[in-house]
């Protein structure tokens, strides 16, 4: 069977991981990535074998830098099935019309609304309902961390009421225009914060309230996790059953911060030092008074890497199990 052709618009931080994580699976391919400046990160794609698109008026920039350009967004777009669209948050948006047109499909990022694909995807949770879709929102990286653990605990023991605190990476490691700060930011001040209904978006019956802050760190981002459960359950039950999600990594052993987990994945030799699953320190699993509470760690530049895989898979029919793909798709980027 021949591969599905994929192509990634907007080649930073998610855009080359995702294309990575494509040309690791054996039905699937990356056919092109499209970037709007000659930089780097473009030079380095060149040097990967990616070929390289950009928008009309921007090829002979790339000819000029000695990146030659195998065409237009539009050329990269007509040679594709589905296009991953990893542009900035927003700007996504604005590239809908041009997939629609060429009759392609494509998924978008956290970064963009949920209205944008009226479907907002995480694996575990809901890939069946994205079987054989035109347009779905693979969700942030926050909300891909929360999903994962909110509904295999919901489904086995119900959750009553979820209360989260983010505390969030002020920057990514690359980004010298944004960071680091030299503050304790409550992000945003108004409560509670959009990311409780972002989890919604993937869970609508989840009752959830959420608050934020942004610190001085680029590494990951680290969530308290307190929920109100309908069963009565022990914090070994929900060892148990967050033990058998393949995309969450139970920590300890001395690992007592982000800084101890990103020289796990830079020791278990991960590309670019990434961690595609929620940290859970199991020793935090705790009961207290009926409530359920824990600490995970998000690895923001890289969980919702396998995530994209597995909505390209439900999307191009490739497997109509969920299970299978997340097993298949694991597998392929070594997790
Ligand atoms: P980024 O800034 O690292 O990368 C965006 C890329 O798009 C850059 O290569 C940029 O040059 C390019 N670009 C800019 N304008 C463009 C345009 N008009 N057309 C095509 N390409 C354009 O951004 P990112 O962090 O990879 O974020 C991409 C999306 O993923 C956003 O929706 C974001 O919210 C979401 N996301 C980011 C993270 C994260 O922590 N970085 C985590 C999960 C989801």
């Amino acid at each position: 069977m021949s591969k599905a052709k994929i192509a990634v618009n907007g080649y930073g931080t998610i855009g080359k991981r995702v294309a990575d994580a494509v040309q690791a699976q054996d039905d699937m391919e990356i056919i092109g990535v499209a970037k709007t400046r000659p930089n780097y990160e473009a030079a380095v794609a060149a040097q990967l074998g990616y070929d390289i698109y950009t928008l009309a008026d921007r090829v002979e920039s790339f000819e000029k830098a000695g990146i030659p350009a195998a065409g237009t967004l539009d050329d990269m777009v007509e040679k594709a099935d589905l296009v991953v669209d990893c542009t900035p948050g927003g700007v996504g948006e604005s590239n809908k019309a041009v997939y629609e047109k060429a009759g392609v499909k494509a998924i978008w990022q956290g970064g963009e609304d949920h209205e944008l694909t009226g479907f907002s995807f995480n694996a575990v949770s809901n890939y069946e309902g994205a079987l054989g879709l035109d347009f779905v929102r693979v969700v942030s990286c926050n909300t891909t961390g929360l999903c994962r653990v909110i509904y295999p605990i919901d489904r086995e023991f119900g959750v009553k009421k979820a209360r989260i605190t983010l505390v969030r990476r002020s920057a990514d490691p690359n980004d010298a225009k944004k960071g680091p700060i030299n503050a304790i930011v409550p992000n945003p001040i108004k409560l509670p914060s959009h990311h409780g209904p972002d989890v919604k978006s993937v869970l609508p019956n989840i009752n959830i309230s959420t608050m934020a802050m942004k610190i001085p760190t680029t590494l990951m981002h680290l969530h308290t996790i307190n929920l109100e459960l309908e069963k009565d359950c022990t914090a070994e039950d929900v060892k148990e059953v967050l033990g058998t999600q393949s995309r969450v990594r139970f920590v300890g052993q001395g690992i007592t911060s982000t800084a101890e987990i990103i020289e796990v994945a830079r020791d278990l030799k991960r590309p670019r030092n990434d961690m595609w699953e929620n940290c859970v320190w199991d020793e935090s699993i705790t009961i207290d008074d009926g409530e359920l509470y824990f600490f995970q760690a998000i690895h923001q530049e890289s969980d919702v890497v396998p995530e994209n895989v597995d909505a390209i898979r439900a999307m191009m029919e490739l497997e109509s199990d969920g299970a299978k793909s997340i097993a298949k798709t694991n597998k392929a980027i070594g997790l």
